[in-house]
């Protein structure tokens, strides 16, 4: 161990002791996306002895220009798994679990008190609340990291210490309002760029728990190659981390299985969805036809239903997490 990591002991932040103490840490890395894979490969190799890897979905032709782990010949495969092998195939001796589920509450309680810190690899803002809710009321620290186009953003919680994701954005934004990878696009290196600062945060949150400045935001801009940093306060009236409410950890499940082929997903909040918008937005993915307040959208990789109350019926499939992950790329975030 000490020639495999004498370069990074040789730091005065790590040391032989910081080194032992990363190999005792385990991390939970939530989402085996571009981000998860890039900062689970990071951690790794910086000695994180365990890592917990969970990701819902199959990875896609569409993930392989930006992820890590993967390549084009496990496109149909899942996520979590293939990370998972391929980090074993660079540590055999490191601790590594993967989990093909979608990560809610349920396994949220059972997987965030078990782990040191959890890093984010997620692709949807109800997710994360639902994180941080789990790592405030279990005092696990946690980052939070989102990318989009060409930046992306990353702040680190060290729950009741500093902010966390209800101090910085109080109310999630209306399902549907914010643009997604699949509609505004991703540029491969930036999840890589932020996957390296949630990375470095979280060895930091491991090596120097009390000492993690925490109480900024860090955005890059890599095609603007402008990187600034915003300071968050801590919330005094925050729900999560002053009240102790913790309402993302209640909410129940979206997704109903109906017979005949079809997966229902109920839209996160009561929503009225703009039909006409969402259908000029698909329409450049597939074919869309108006039935009155119904939208038929058949693309390449899914046939589905949405209705003006949000709802979707997701057709054939038995899968809810895959109906979830199709509405939560097409329909609503
Ligand atoms: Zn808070």
């Amino acid at each position: 161990m000490v020639e495999r990591f004498s370069r990074q002991v040789v730091l005065p932040q790590v040391g032989e002791d910081g080194q032992r103490k990363l190999a005792s840490a385990h991390v939970l890395v939530a989402g085996c996306g571009a981000l998860g894979s890039h900062t689970a490969e990071a951690l790794l190799r910086a000695g994180i002895g365990r890592l917990t890897l969970v990701d819902r979905d199959v990875l896609e032709l569409h993930n392989v220009h930006r992820v890590s782990l993967m390549v084009l010949e496990d496109v149909g495969q899942p996520k979590a798994e293939r990370c998972a092998a391929a980090l074993q195939r660079i540590d055999p001796g490191a601790d590594i679990s993967a989990y093909v589920v979608h990560m809610g509450p349920a396994e949220a309680e059972e997987w965030v008190p078990a782990a040191d810190v959890v890093v984010d690899g997620l692709d949807n803002l109800e997710t994360r609340y639902m994180l941080n809710d789990a790592c405030v009321k279990h005092r696990v620290p946690w980052t939070y990291t989102a990318v989009l186009g060409t930046h992306g953003m990353n702040m680190p919680v060290r729950p009741r210490e500093g902010p966390c994701l209800r101090c910085l954005f109080p109310e999630p934004p209306p399902a549907g309002a914010l643009p997604t990878c699949a509609s505004a696009g991703i540029l491969g290196p930036v999840p890589m760029a932020l996957a390296a600062l949630q990375a470095a945060a979280a060895i930091r949150l491991i090596l120097d728990p009390a000492g993690s400045s925490t109480e900024d935001l860090v955005h890059l801009d890599l095609w603007g190659r402008h990187a600034d940093h915003a300071p968050v306060p801590r919330s005094a009236d925050c729900p999560t981390c002053g009240r102790g409410e913790y309402p993302y950890l209640e909410l129940s499940s979206r997704t109903t299985v109906l017979c005949g082929d079809a997966v229902q997903v109920l839209p996160r909040r009561p929503l009225e969805l703009d039909l006409e918008e969402v259908g000029r937005r698909l329409a450049r993915l597939g074919s869309v036809h108006r039935k009155g307040s119904v939208l038929a959208v058949d693309l390449p990789e899914a046939s589905f239903l949405v209705f003006a109350d949000g709802r979707a019926l997701v057709k054939g499939t038995h899968d809810p997490r895959r109906a979830q992950s199709l509405y939560d790329q097409y329909v609503a975030r």
